[in-house]
């Protein structure tokens, strides 16, 4: 086969993944005149982020006058347990307020306060109103408004295109090969530069808010091209997903909930929070009902309520409880927010999770609680890249969003995903237009690779037998869900990755039978070859660090450990397989040090 027989697209910059991240990433491309190219494993629009729904997190300080970046960055470094990556924080607290702004300016319409500006809302471990929102549809707003703009700076758009793998020309960028979903034909990509924004990869487990598409592509491709992955032991169960009805198990209850006033109930009827509250969170945290109430009504001088603690200690809570024998009839807890705000409120508010409930669980959640419990939901972890261009350890690779790690450290503040779309999708359109107007080679996609690349997708069309991909996935599912869960042991881990051996071998004797076109055993086929790097990594990581920090809970090491602050994980691919270690922490500047440790009565005055 001759690659002049493939369709071939050029861009100067090739972003994989239409999400907030993607779009805004190749905004910043076109903004510098460069020819851009977006591809989509679905249709433009159609991503994670349009399912955001409590809010983006930005210091504005529109409700609270007293938020400032500093008290941003303090809170995200606290919530992240002080693994994040200082300089990404720091960039992340002093460049979101822009970022909104500039997606007011392009026509996003954010909810107001009663003087007009854009509204904020509580979040858990945010010390003040700090998310701009729209209801709980934002995510919806962002996306709308990026795609809009995206498509009036002229970007080229290639839907329903799903990437494979990388090219490389001795070790840089040159290409990148996919196909079209619809007719399963192939299509190279030439480019100098590629961003890869693809999200997460929550399919590897059973419970979980995510959607088809997050299978890890991202990972698995920068991990075979050579590009490490960061953090991948912290994985964020979000405490409130749907437990009821099974077929809906998972589907995400937002925080929007409690930072609106929800509480969480055991079956005793009791606010079982209050007995959760860590040692170091505890002079922040309101420790009477009364108090709580009066935070949400908004008296500065009264402390935040204990559902509103970060999203690991809430999850954590729930499972206790439920162990305990105090959980709801489903296996989880209830999240009442009927008894607390008017049914007015609460469709204005929060009018998706009404629907929600109403038409999936026949619940009138203005008259009934919820029932929620923990569910898969977000990688702090990620590709690995510098702070200020996002670029990984392989020339003219970047990445951004959620696929990228380093950011949120060992866990992920509500909002500070979107936010973190914006400011690092920014970076990396600009990281990557700076790294093309240094390149003076002429780069080369060789025919070999592309060969390679198209046999190993198209073996599992020739087999006459072999193994089912779906079982395969759901064999993946099964293993993740109760091997690397909420809470983890050493052997629980291990015998996890044993499983995980043998279900390479499964994958490559999988067999679809069938032609390219029109075929989602095929297309499951394909994620199966990401979904078990990411797996593998993930349990990798997690058997390494021996402590519980953040979204990392080992009942074989419990607590935090001192060396732990030490170190970060990182995963890459060598000749004898994948390999974890520990790479020792930067140091932070002076400044930043103290900003994090510094009071928030210090933090306040500036
Ligand atoms: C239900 C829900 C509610 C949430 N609410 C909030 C919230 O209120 N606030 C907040 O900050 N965060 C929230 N999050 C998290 C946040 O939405 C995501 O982390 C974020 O949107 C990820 O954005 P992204 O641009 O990195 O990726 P995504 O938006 O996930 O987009 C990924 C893109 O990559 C594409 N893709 C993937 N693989 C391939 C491939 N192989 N080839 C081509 N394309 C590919 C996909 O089709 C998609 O276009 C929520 C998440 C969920 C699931």
């Amino acid at each position: 086969m001759d690659y002049s027989d493939i369709q071939t697209i050029e861009h100067d910059v090739l972003i994989v993944g239409a999400g907030g991240a993607g779009i805004r990433a190749a905004i910043a491309c076109a903004h510098q005149n460069i020819n851009t190219g977006i591809i989509s494993k679905s249709l433009l629009g159609k991503a994670h982020t349009v399912m955001a729904e409590g809010g983006i997190a930005a210091s504005l300080g529109n409700v609270d006058s007293r938020d400032n970046w500093k008290i941003h960055f303090r809170d995200t470094m606290r919530g992240g347990k002080f693994l994040n990556q200082w300089r990404m924080a720091e960039l992340h607290a002093k460049q979101s307020p822009d970022r909104v702004q500039e997606l007011e300016e392009w026509g996003a319409v954010f909810d107001r306060t009663d003087k007009g500006l854009i509204n904020q809302r509580n979040f858990g471990g945010h010390r003040y109103p700090r998310l701009a929102h729209v209801g709980d549809r934002t995510g919806l707003e962002i996306i709308r408004t990026l795609q809009d703009f995206c498509v009036h700076q002229g970007i080229s758009t290639h839907m329903e295109c799903t990437a494979l793998d990388i090219l490389l020309d001795s070790g840089s960028v040159s290409g990148l090969l996919a196909y079209w979903r619809e007719t399963g034909r192939f299509v190279l990509f030439k480019t100098k530069a590629i961003i890869l924004a693809t999200g997460g990869g929550g399919k590897a487990w059973k419970v979980t808010s995510n959607s088809w598409e997050y299978t890890g592509d991202g990972l698995g491709m920068a991990y075979r091209s050579g590009a490490e992955l960061i953090d991948m032991e912290f994985t964020q169960f979000h405490p409130t997903g749907m437990v009821w009805p099974p077929s809906v198990k998972g589907i995400l209850v937002t925080e929007g909930v409690r930072g609106d006033g929800g509480v969480l109930l055991n079956s005793d009827g009791d606010r079982f929070m209050f007995n959760y509250i860590p040692e170091k969170f505890s002079s922040e945290t309101a420790d009477t009902e009364e108090e709580g109430m009066r935070w949400l009504n908004g008296d500065k001088e009264a402390r935040r309520p204990p559902e509103l603690l970060t999203r690991d200690v809430v999850a954590r809570a729930i499972k206790k409880e439920v162990e305990a024998g105090r959980g709801s009839p489903s296996g989880g807890a209830f999240l009442d927010i009927a008894s607390r705000r008017s049914a007015n409120f609460i469709k204005r508010k929060l009018p998706s999770m009404y629907h929600q409930f109403k038409e999936l669980a026949e619940i009138d959640i203005t008259e009934k609680p919820m029932e929620v419990g923990p569910t898969l939901h977000y990688f702090m972890g990620g590709i690995r890249v510098d702070s200020d261009t996002q670029q990984t350890a392989v020339p003219g690779l970047f990445a951004c969003g959620e696929c990228a790690g380093g950011m949120h450290g060992a866990n992920r503040l509500g909002g500070n995903s979107l936010s973190d779309l914006l400011v690092f999708g920014k970076l990396a359109g600009d990281g990557a237009v700076n790294y093309i107007d240094n390149i003076s080679k002429n780069l080369i996609c060789k025919n070999e690779d592309i060969v390679k690349i198209i046999k190993n997708a198209t073996e599992v069309l020739m087999r006459d037998e072999g193994n089912n991909p779906y079982l395969i996935h759901e064999k993946l599912q099964n293993i993740m869900q109760n091997n690397v869960g909420i809470v983890r042991t050493g052997e629980e881990l291990s015998v996890g990755l044993e499983k995980l051996n043998e279900i390479k071998s499964d994958i490559k004797n999988v067999c679809v039978n069938a032609s390219a076109q029109y075929n989602p055993g095929w297309n499951e086929a394909l994620d199966l070859k990401n979904l078990i790097i990411t797996a593998e990594a993930v349990t990798r990581a997690a058997i390494l660090r021996e402590e519980s920090r953040g979204a990392h809970t080992r009942l074989d090491f419990e607590g935090e450990h001192k060396e732990g602050l030490e170190y970060n994980i990182t995963i890459q691919k060598t000749d004898l397989g994948m390999v974890a270690k520990k790479i020792t922490r930067t140091k932070p500047s002076e400044e930043l040090e103290k900003i994090a440790n510094a009071s928030l009565e210090e933090l306040e005055k500036i």
